[in-house]
């Protein structure tokens, strides 16, 4: 068994790296909003890939998330046995 992963990506995982510049993960980071749009928070954000395909830098396939949010809402989708996809509602 390969070990579950916790984010549908390496860029949800590290969208907070530095100086990966022309990549894919640079794109993704240059369109993260400011806050989590789950809710509201402005530290340890992250880059979640709506379709799970961590290329797909698309501005519509791409939802801001803080940590605590990316962590719940993929244990979620996991738990409901539903694929890596789908935007995370907003909590406010
Ligand atoms: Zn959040
Ligand atoms: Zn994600």
């Amino acid at each position: 068994m390969f070990l579950r992963r916790r984010f549908c990506s390496l860029t949800c995982a590290n969208s907070r790296d530095t100086l990966k510049k022309g990549t894919f993960h640079w794109r993704a980071r240059r369109l993260r909003q400011p806050k989590c749009e789950a809710c509201g928070r402005t530290t340890s954000l992250h880059v979640h890939h709506l379709d799970g395909v961590p290329s797909h830098n698309d501005p519509s396939n791409l939802q801001t998330l803080c940590v605590t949010c990316h962590n719940f809402w993929h244990d979620t989708l996991s738990r409901l046995g539903l694929p890596t996809a789908g935007r995370m509602p907003a909590l406010f």
